[in-house]
């Protein structure tokens, strides 16, 4: 308890940091290093050939054995393949530690075991990892050693992206390549890059690892398949910033030393609505690097819950009936010579580059909610969205009231000359001073909110890369910005024409704005008669990025090409189709090897009481009424059973990935449902010692 942590000392300890490559790399190295790493290009093999030496020198110092490329495949999560850095003996029996440019630069992948949807042929199932020099190299600790993590690229053999950040990172380069533009439109001659920076609030869920291990579907679906509610849900807001028990704050704790010495600047942490959930968020940075540190951060936060006899869980919807888990994606654009585009500052109605930049992201976000939708979906986040407590599935943006009703005036009359300011914020208590508070509340309800220099984008899922969400993000703005930039570079006279355009972009996409109550069904309404999408599932949403329109978009910005597009709906199907499979196998071995037997044997006892007061002369009034209820549900729940079992048979025999997807989608998730609501209604009344699985109480109440 209170162990002095000298958090400053052990920040980036296991980092190649910008400091760490300045001291182990010569003068001339370094600074040709980092001119690549800044400007693009490729790094002579001689030069790589230092810079991994010194790589190695460093990691060998600190304990690594093996290096390994990182990436981060279509499953979603990263993958990491070891090498040790021995060399091959000498004569005399001697052995080396190497580490060439060569293997820090390029690795070969044997990826015929990745979801590549297609994309590679099975005669060509070679796979290039790829250095991604603008992400600093790092080194893992744990049981199999110290290791040193180049995060990379992960490409098929002609270069079609396998993974999460190659399009992230064309995307980053699309986006500050049209976004320089807008800035020298109004004279900023200075940056020369534009960086999207993000910052994940991350969510997830705590519970005893000993009880998670008694549960098949929290081991192999990471969610509970069934459960009762527990008699308290979150109704009484008592934990979302509660105090922090001692078992979770000992976790707290650890991770926290743990993400500083690999750099990630862990900053907030706090209890979340739900029972047994928390948050953590670090501070926001470059968006390719935001996505390795989030990546990590999970990793991280699932070893040490083991080790604090912890389970985490980072699905969507651990638990029915209480909040799920989401990661809001706080994204913005920033100039290399220090300004936000997003930053409003003090007069936003007489900022127009601001204006510009607002106008341009809501007609992107109008224009492409679609695919904003489909970037934030995974199966888990079906059981979240629209399910009215987190975003809904229908994406609008939230302005607040200021920025609204400067929009409103641009509308109507071209300019806006007024402005809604903050007002006093008055506590009435004389020793509290009063203070400026924002012209802007929050609104939870909102999936893309303003908020204050950034927008939030709250539809991801707590379990899912944040590459696909700043992937569109970025493509989707870049495009705005092209378009606003063709126009306005050509304009004779550009404050007028800026004007114009300002006003145009924000009458012909004004629709996309709503600042009201998003978890209600009159918006369900109001946004289909407004002609805004509503798609329901993420089966729904895959086919949207294989339209024309996107795959325009993404071609013109060389962020994806059609074959790349195809590909990643095949995957996505696919992935659908095998979670909701492994979770029906998980739900049929559940109630058929330890519900079913466990309800039969209480029956059994029920029976002995109901004969046993028989024959002892009395009516068996309540133990027969029970007998019967349980044996009601009991078959319900077996033929349940026998028809969610046929739907998943028939739906594994389709061949394609789509018609496949639909099937679980419309056949087997209902049947799961059917399958859970007599299981759960038996879970009510089945004396305890019989229940074969902790339950939602024990899981959730007792951490
Ligand atoms: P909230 O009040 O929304 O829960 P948090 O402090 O939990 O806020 O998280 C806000 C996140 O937004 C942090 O990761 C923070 O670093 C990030 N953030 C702040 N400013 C920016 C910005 N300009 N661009 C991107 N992310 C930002
Ligand atoms: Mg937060």
């Amino acid at each position: 308890m209170g162990d002095n942590i000298n958090v400053e000392a052990i920040f980036a300890e296991n980092v190649f940091t910008v400091a760490t490559m300045r001291e182990y790399l010569p003068e001339a190295v370094f600074s040709e290093v980092m001119d690549i790493r800044a400007r693009g290009g490729e790094l002579p093999l001689k030069t790589a050939d230092v810079v991994a030496n010194a790589m190695k020198d460093w990691a060998v110092s600190k304990g690594a054995t093996h290096f390994t490329h990182w990436f981060q495949p279509l499953t979603g999560i990263t993958a990491e393949k070891h090498n040790a850095f021995i060399s091959h003996p000498d004569s005399e029996g001697k052995c080396l530690q190497e580490f060439s440019g060569k293997e820090l630069i390029k690795g070969e992948a044997d990826a015929s075991s990745f979801p590549s949807g297609g994309l590679r042929a099975t005669f060509e199932a070679r796979g290039y990892t790829a250095w991604d020099m603008t992400s600093p190299a790092f080194l893992k600790e744990d049981a199999v050693g110290t290791i040193l993590c180049i995060p990379t690229a992960f490409c098929s053999y002609k270069g079609e992206a396998l993974d999460m950040k190659t399009p992230l990172l064309r995307s980053m380069e699309a986006v500050s390549t049209q976004a320089i533009r807008i800035v020298r439109l109004f004279g900023n001659t200075t940056a020369t890059k534009v960086t999207a920076s993000v910052g994940p609030e991350q969510e997830y869920f705590l519970v005893d690892r000993e009880k998670y291990l008694q549960r098949e579907d929290l081991v192999f679906a990471g969610r509970t398949l069934f459960g009762a509610p527990a008699p308290k849900g979150q109704e009484l807001d008592d934990h979302y910033y509660g105090t922090i028990q001692e078992r979770i704050g000992a976790f707290m704790n650890d991770l926290n030393v743990e993400l500083w010495r690999l750099g990630v600047t862990a900053k907030t942490q706090h209890n979340e609505a739900a029972p047994a959930q928390h948050e953590l968020a670090p501070i926001y940075e470059t968006a390719n690097i935001a996505m390795d540190h989030n990546q990590l951060t999970m990793e991280i936060m699932k070893n040490v819950a083991n080790r604090h006899g912890l389970a985490c869980l980072l699905h969507e919807k651990p638990f029915k009936g209480v909040n799920g888990s989401g990661k809001h994606d706080n994204w913005s654009l920033n100039t290399d010579d220090g300004y936000n585009l997003l930053e409003p500052g003090d007069t936003p109605n007489e900022n127009i580059q601001f204006l510009l930049v607002l106008a341009c992201i809501l007609k992107a976000v109008d224009v492409h909610a679609d695919l904003l939708r489909q970037s934030a979906s995974c199966p888990g986040n079906d059981l979240r969205l629209g399910a009215s407590e987190a975003p809904p599935a229908i994406i609008s943006v939230f302005l607040g009231e200021q920025l609204e009703d400067v929009v409103r005036q641009l509308i109507e009359t071209g300019s806006a000359s007024k402005l809604i300011s903050g007002s006093k914020l008055k506590t009435g208590v004389s020793t509290i001073p009063d203070f400026e508070i924002e012209a802007t509340d929050r609104n939870r309800t909102s999936p893309f909110a303003f908020t204050g220099n950034k927008f939030e984008f709250r539809s991801v899922g707590s379990s899912d890369s944040i590459g696909s969400p700043n992937t569109v993000l970025n493509t989707i703005v870049a495009e705005s910005f092209c378009e606003a930039a063709d126009i306005l570079e050509k304009a004779e006279d550009f404050n007028s024409a800026v004007h114009d355009l300002i006003k145009q972009y924000l009458t012909e996409h004004q629709r996309i704005i709503f600042n009201g109550d998003g978890y209600s069904e009159k918006w369900v309404e109001e946004a289909a008669k407004r002609g805004l999408p509503n798609l329901k599932s993420m089966v729904d949403a895959v086919d949207t990025i294989k339209q024309e329109k996107a795959v325009k978009l993404y071609e013109k910005f060389g962020i994806f090409t059609r074959a790349e597009l195809e590909s990643r709906a095949e995957v996505l199907y696919e992935n659908y189709a095998r979670t909701i499979n492994i979770e029906a196998h998980a739900m049929t071995s559940m109630a058929s090897k330890q519900i079913i037997p466990a309800v039969m044997a209480y029956a059994g006892s029920l029976a002995d009481t109901v004969n046993s007061m028989k024959a002892a002369g009395v009516e068996p009034l309540v133990p027969a009424k029970l007998l019967n209820q349980i044996n009601e549900d009991l078959t319900e729940m077996q033929s349940a059973l026998e028809i969610m079992k046929n739907h998943r048979k028939t739906g594994i025999a389709l061949s394609s990935q789509k018609e496949r997807a639909f099937y679980f989608k419309d056949y087997v998730v209902p049947a799961m449902e059917a399958l859970r609501a007599p299981a759960d209604r038996l879970e009510k009344v089945v004396d305890r010692e019989y229940w074969p699985m902790p339950t939602y109480a024990e899981l959730m109440f007792e951490v």
